[in-house]
């Protein structure tokens, strides 16, 4: 027995620590979430639209979940339609109502700091002839709505503007800025993604007109948000079909989602409640760093700040190494938002408060959860230090520069080229490279050879960094990575990218 005991707590101290800081890019479901989706999938298959008592009761349902959702907000059911995500519910808003009003009036006044699911939607109606214009933030990421408010002109039909960012966790005076776009009879969209189970939201109290959430930020399942019209706003399906969501939005409805968003809304008050203990333990985080690195930089403001979030900059140090490092720890944390995480330009936000390219890539996003423990900030704060102390392991660094045909050419140098399938039809790889996806690296270790030099490489250094990390925690002694990736090569030995780039390049079958 005492043996047993022994083994037990070997196992243990051997079982890597997973901390999960993350919980703006996603949370995980929660145990009620879970019962209540496991219930329905067992039990609740009819569909809604019909009409005999398996259908019903699957209607009744969603009804349910659809009040818990307006309760959250402060919204009556009706002014709730279920989408596939919040990036849906906010292409659903921009493109119907621009298609309501133009060419009657043309303008959409936003921020730079909007989420892409709105940003790369602006960008599409600027081909169909709608006018945007983004209100400049302060250094803190905030609209002031006086300058807003001299933006709105005859033209304007809809003001779009996040109530919290995801990014630096900035909350926007919403209520302010809804009342003066009422007063020039202008429609208001506020994202909500972020806010919700945060801070409370009063849609109606604030007047807005459009709202958009999603389930996978509350401890929801993914696939499912919401759409919040208020009555008598415009708004023309987006999908075409059937006659679900009162005509708003065909297709048979993912009850099992809706179910589970509906338990999460159920939750949002317990949330709310415990999010003063988040704020002491971002306090905690936040000490812990200044004393480790005086110099970082926290660009998170201090008041009107989502509790959970935490952006910071550490001087001369690179995201992607962090990120490679603590994720090398068992630690899950961010650069700028999860959907910009595989490009490799600096974040559209921290640029409109004002960080040069250089310092937004030197920023990574702490979120912190219900899950969060004091623990756990203490484990983060313990690997940091350690970090900055030279005692974690490295992997090396071969920056674009010394990549020349000496190592190109290497036979002792094996070449793995991490990228995602999207980028490598866009660009070419270094030459000689084997390629590998970076998810399922696990499945091409046994064709790796452990007796030569590997050089991870990806499009800009950053996935290829925590490649690399992955690959000496497997045991392969000598592993370094492409600083930089194949953009700072192209940038910096356009003649060798020229001579030779796609050259030779060989792709690895994945093990079964
Ligand atoms: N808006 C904001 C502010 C977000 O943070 C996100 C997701 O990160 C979205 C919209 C998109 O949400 P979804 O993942 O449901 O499409």
């Amino acid at each position: 027995m005492e043996i047993q005991k022994l083994e037990f707590l070997k196992h243990l101290l051997r079982c890597k620590r997973h901390v999960y800081l993350d919980h703006n890019a996603t949370t995980s479901v929660s145990g009620q979430v879970r019962r209540q989706m496991n219930h329905v999938l067992k039990y609740c298959y009819g569909n809604p639209s019909s009409l005999y008592g398996i259908a019903r009761k699957s209607a009744e349902i969603m009804e349910e979940a659809r009040r818990h959702v307006a309760d959250a907000i402060h919204a009556e059911p009706a002014e709730i339609h279920f989408t596939g995500c919040a990036t849906e519910s906010n292409n659903a808003v921009l493109k119907s109502v621009s298609n309501y009003f133009y060419p009657k009036k043309k303008k959409i006044i936003s921020t730079p700091i909007e989420h892409p699911s709105v940003m790369n939607t602006l960008e599409f109606l600027k081909k169909q002839g709608i006018v945007v214009e983004y209100c400049p933030v302060d250094r803190q990421g905030r609209v002031l709505p006086a300058e807003l408010e001299k933006m709105i002109d005859a033209e304007t039909f809809l003001v779009c503007c996040m109530l919290a960012n995801n990014e630096i966790g900035t909350i926007q005076d919403i209520p302010a800025i809804a009342k003066i776009a009422r007063q020039h009879g202008v429609l208001v969209l506020a994202d909500c993604v972020q806010a919700l189970g945060k801070i409370p939201i009063d849609v109606h109290g604030w007047g807005v007109d459009y709202a958009s959430f999603s389930a996978h930020k509350l401890y929801g399942p993914k696939g499912v948000g919401a759409l919040y019209v208020k009555q008598g706003s415009p708004f023309a399906p987006f999908m075409h079909g059937g006659h679900q969501e009162s005509g708003m939005r065909a297709g048979t409805e993912s009850l099992h989602n809706i179910a589970g968003f509906g338990a999460a809304c159920q939750d949002v008050d317990k949330l709310l409640a415990h999010t003063e203990q988040i704020r002491v333990l971002k306090r905690q985080l936040i000490r812990g760093l200044k004393e480790i690195r005086p110099d970082c930089l926290i660009h998170s403001p201090e008041a009107d700040c989502l509790p959970n979030t935490l952006s910071v900059a550490f001087p001369h140090v690179e995201q992607a190494e962090l990120l490679a490092m603590l994720d090398h720890h068992g630690i899950a944390v961010s650069a700028g938002s999860a959907c910009s995480a595989q490009e490799d330009k600096p974040s559209r936000t921290l640029k409109a408060i004002g960080l040069s390219d250089q310092a937004a890539q030197e920023t990574i996003r702490v979120s912190l959860g219900c899950g969060t423990s004091a623990r756990d900030i203490r484990y983060a704060l313990k690997v940091f230090r350690d970090h900055f102390a030279g005692r974690t392991r490295f992997v090396n660094m071969i920056t674009p520069a010394q990549l020349d045909e000496t190592i190109l050419f290497d036979e002792q140098v094996y070449i793995l080229d991490v990228r995602p399938h999207s980028l490598r039809g866009k660009y070419k790889g270094l030459p000689n490279a084997h390629e590998a996806s970076f998810v399922a690296l696990e499945k091409y270790l046994p064709q790796l050879p452990q007796d030569k030099h590997i050089l991870v490489a990806c499009q800009g250094g950053g996935l290829s960094y925590i490649a690399a990390y992955y690959l000496k925690s497997k045991g392969f002694g000598r592993v370094s990575n492409l600083r930089g990736g194949l953009a700072g090569w192209k940038e910096r030995r356009p003649d060798l990218y020229q001579k030779y780039a796609g050259q030779n390049v060989t792709i690895l079958k994945p093990a079964r």
